[in-house]
């Protein structure tokens, strides 16, 4: 069965669109979301569009914040100070990648953790690590979401992680070992958590042998057909994060876009699977809309 990301997207922006819609009807404010962007880097032009054309969507407001690629860390760190005490901003985002000259590690750690929807801030990373409420970076979130959304069980189960990124690897790793009642909120439906989580990474020993005895298998690689069919047991549940560009001269952009799974093969084996496009990475636009609501809810 295939894990529809794109539609199950769209369903919970339906309901963000709805929630925002009461709380106006009740005369309160939208929530906010702010988007800082330094520089003129194509891919996070799209990026951001994409992320503000979303927020328009569902009602939720948003202010895209240009700077200039020769801005200081200084200058950058006032903007974050200025968004962390606006009470009209109930979270916001820095687009990464920073310019050279600025370090990613000292904007992240100046965010307000209550404001950081990308759920990146050493305080918002280990508040999910100890189970406190948090918010979570955004594909981990919209993973657990698929997961949750399509009432797979996770409890008991062995989930294989291939990848150990700080914006994938480590904290779906973390979210799915917890015990659920530490869990975060939003979560619903199966009792995520409890699995038995082992993460693996370029320097893992015999990956295919692993990966034989998963349940579950998270590949957030960035290496297409990783993941081939003689890697994965029969019935296992297959989520690929990977976003691959590969050239195809029949397509109208000359590429195409694949994940890390070898998904022709894979696909008939495993009992759910997500594809690529449209399973992951709608989820994940989805969830910084979520964040942006639990921010504003204050939990
Ligand atoms: P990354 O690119 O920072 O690192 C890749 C990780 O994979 C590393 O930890 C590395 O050890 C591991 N790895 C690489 N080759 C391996 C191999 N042959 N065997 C075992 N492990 C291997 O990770 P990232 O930022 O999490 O990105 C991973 C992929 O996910 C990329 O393709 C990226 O574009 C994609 N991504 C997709 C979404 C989405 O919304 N769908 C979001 C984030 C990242």
């Amino acid at each position: 069965m295939i894990l529809d990301g794109k539609h199950i997207s769209q369903t919970i922006r339906a309901e963000i669109r709805e929630e925002v819609l009461m709380l106006k009807a009740k005369g309160l404010r939208a929530p906010k979301l702010a988007v800082v962007i330094v520089g003129h880097n194509p891919a996070s032009e799209t990026y951001v569009a994409n992320k503000i054309k979303a927020c328009e969507e569902v009602g939720i407001v948003s202010e895209r914040i240009a700077l200039e690629a020769d801005i200081t860390e200084g200058q950058l760190l006032e903007e974050v100070k200025r968004l962390n005490n606006d009470p009209s901003v109930d979270g916001f985002i820095v687009q990464l990648p920073l310019p050279e000259h600025i370090s990613e590690t000292t904007i992240m750690s100046a965010i307000d953790y209550r404001k950081d929807v990308d759920g990146l801030t050493p305080e918002n990373v280990g508040r999910t690590v100890q189970g406190l409420p948090s918010l979570v970076s955004a594909t981990p979130r919209g993973i657990r979401e698929l997961l949750s959304r399509y009432k797979i069980q996770t409890e008991g189960k062995h989930v294989v992680v291939i990848g150990r990124s700080n914006i994938v690897g480590k904290p779906i790793a973390m979210l799915l070992m917890q015990r659920p009642y530490l869990s975060l909120p939003g979560m619903s439906a199966a009792s995520l958590g409890d699995a038995t989580v082992t993460v693996c990474h370029s320097k893992t020993r015999d990956l295919a042998a692993i990966c034989r005895t998963a349940d579950i298998i998270i590949v957030a690689a960035g290496s297409p057909k990783l993941l081939t069919a003689d890697m994965v047991k029969e019935g296992a549940t297959v989520i690929d994060v990977g976003i691959n560009r590969i050239e195809d001269p029949s397509a109208p952009r000359g590429y195409k876009l694949v994940g890390d799974v070898d998904f022709e093969n894979v696909a008939p084996k495993a009992a759910f699977i997500t594809p690529v496009p449209g399973g992951v990475g709608p989820m994940t636009i989805v969830s910084l809309l979520q964040n942006t609501l639990q921010a504003y809810l204050g939990n």
